[in-house]
């Protein structure tokens, strides 16, 4: 697999099943655009149900001995990925900046947070020990373990095509299953690259399988026998439907949907400060992370003070091709993402918002037909607006002013989303209240973006997951694997007769 610029706009990105790189059989493609230029970069396979039933075969094959390699070697493996990953990383970020259009060092981050899990993965063996308890009853043990559950899927989104695949297959491999990647259609080739280095690593063919493609594959794989558990990352319908599917199929399912972030700024916080991380948590990645703030919470008197000042940073930000070493921000996706954000933006002005900054049009000299929009910064935003209550996923900081901290909370936990939240506040009291009270699965007391380290684990709460476990840390361990309790007695050789009674401890 080459580095990005050896691509042509007929370049076919396939699949990967059982060690191989598979070209599609379907006959459907779909356009990969470079959203700084706007033009086909190249091509992605559009997987069938043949391709789906071929990864599937192929990862049930190869299931049993890789649950039964013992967790130290599954880890060195992965050691060995590790180290693979960190000698490819620029060029890792450089195929996701060039499909996914972020700039070039948020998209290193991007695989240094993916490396995390990584890391955390390398340690299995201690988190895969069981429970013992000695002489239950006289004469008998009792132990738990966990086992893995075999083929497990994950659906991935595009706006980390490196890192969210990276919260799922490192954890699911180590812990014993084998793994089918469904990666996004708009920018697919960070896969097929990780696919490459696992090989390299060591990793036995049909452990991972990368098919790409859209609905007809995800379908493909909410129902086929071989899968036993889905991770999903995406927006909310899409969360839903795949919850509510793979439930219908009898399959294990965590599904991380949408977002709308609120960052509540007190009146007694580092104005400053809170410029700073809400200019970078709006703006940063055009917007389109899932932890991105799209709400500013302005609470007393911040709103008059603060907006001038986000005013002018969001028109300095620095627009370019994300491998302008100077860009902030880069393209947004598609041409689709670009007039779906910009027609919000529309119907905010229409709901009454005030237009501080208008993004619209933004043109970056010598890359006219990519897909730009500068940042835009609306005011007087209401909870009955949509641009207040529907995920934008673009560069729009939506201002909401409050009179305090009580209907600050209200307004956060009244929202149908809960993936993250911040508080700005040098008051204690007001943090821990806050961090209390808040309806929202991760929160962020003067952190704008409180994305949970590896062994922590990372979900938000309400119509932003969908499922009992978070993904990665502990929680992804237990969600990719099954307890087994196991009660055993060596008795003397005298037996003692049938017992009828329910056993109790004697
Ligand atoms: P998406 O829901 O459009 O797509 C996600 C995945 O689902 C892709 O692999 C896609 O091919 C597949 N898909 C799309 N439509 C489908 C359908 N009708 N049936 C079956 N599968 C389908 O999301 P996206 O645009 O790729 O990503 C952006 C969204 O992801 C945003 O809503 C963002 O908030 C969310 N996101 C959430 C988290 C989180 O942790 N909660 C993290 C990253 C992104």
């Amino acid at each position: 697999m080459g580095a990005p610029e050896s691509f042509t706009a007929t370049t076919e990105v396939g699949h990967y099943i059982n060690g191989r790189s598979v070209a599609s059989t379907s006959g459907r493609r779909q356009a990969v655009y470079n959203p700084a230029t706007g033009a086909v970069a190249r091509q992605v396979a559009l997987g069938s149900v043949d391709e789906v039933n071929a990864a599937a075969a192929a990862a049930q094959a190869a299931f049993p001995a890789w649950a039964d390699t013992p967790p130290i070697r599954r880890a060195r493996v992965l050691n060995n990925f590790l180290a693979l990953l960190n000698e490819h990383k620029d060029t890792l970020a450089a195929m996701i900046t060039a499909e996914h259009g972020k700039v070039f060092t948020d998209a290193q981050g991007e695989v240094s947070r993916g490396i995390d899990i990584v890391e955390f993965a390398c340690g299995v063996p201690q988190l895969l020990k069981g429970d013992f308890t000695d002489q239950v009853s006289t004469g008998i043990d009792n132990w738990t373990l966990r086992q893995p559950l075999g083929v497990v899927a994950g659906i991935t989104p595009f706006n980390f095509p490196c890192m969210v695949p990276m919260w799922m297959f490192p954890v699911a491999i180590a812990c014993g299953n084998s793994f089918i990647l469904k990666p996004s259609e708009r920018d697919p080739s960070a896969s097929l690259f990780i696919a490459d280095l696992l090989q390299q690593a060591g990793l036995p063919d049909g452990v991972f399988n990368v098919v790409q493609g859209d609905k007809v594959v995800v379908d493909a794989l909410l129902a086929h026998p071989n899968v036993k558990a889905l991770s999903f990352v995406g927006s909310t319908p899409i969360a839903q439907y795949i919850y509510e599917t793979g439930a219908h199929h009898g399959k294990r399912v965590q599904a991380l949907g949408g977002a709308k972030n609120h960052m509540v700024v007190m009146p007694d916080a580092d104005l400053d400060q809170a410029v700073d991380a809400l200019i970078g948590a709006a703006y940063g990645s055009a917007g389109e992370r899932c932890m991105a703030i799209s709400v500013a919470v302005l609470v007393g008197d911040v709103g008059d003070k603060i907006v001038p000042k986000l005013a002018e940073r969001a028109r300095a930000l620095k627009i370019n091709n994300g491998m302008e070493l100077d860009a902030e921000m880069g393209p947004v996706v598609t041409r689709e993402a670009l007039q779906r954000i910009e027609g919000y933006i529309g119907i905010g002005i229409e709901e009454g918002a005030t237009l501080v900054v208008d993004g619209r049009g933004h043109k970056v000299p010598g890359h006219e037909s990519g897909f730009f929009t500068g940042g835009t910064l609306l005011d007087h935003v209401t909870p009955a607006m949509r641009v207040y209550r529907e995920e934008i996923f673009g560069p729009v900081l939506s201002c909401v002013r409050a009179k305090d901290l009580g209907e600050a909370v209200k307004l956060v936990n009244e929202h149908e989303y809960g993936n993250g939240v911040a508080c700005y506040t040098r008051d204690g009291n007001v943090a821990r209240e806050f961090a209390r009270r808040i309806q929202v699965g991760m929160v962020g007391i003067n952190v704008p973006i409180p994305v949970p380290m590896a062994w922590h684990g990372f979900g938000g709460w309400k119509r932003s997951l969908f499922g009992d476990m978070h993904a990665y840390g502990e929680e992804g361990v237990r969600f990719y694997t099954k307890q087994k309790s196991i009660m055993q007695r060596w008795p003397e050789s005298t037996a003692k007769g049938a017992e009828f009674v329910m056993p109790t401890a004697k």
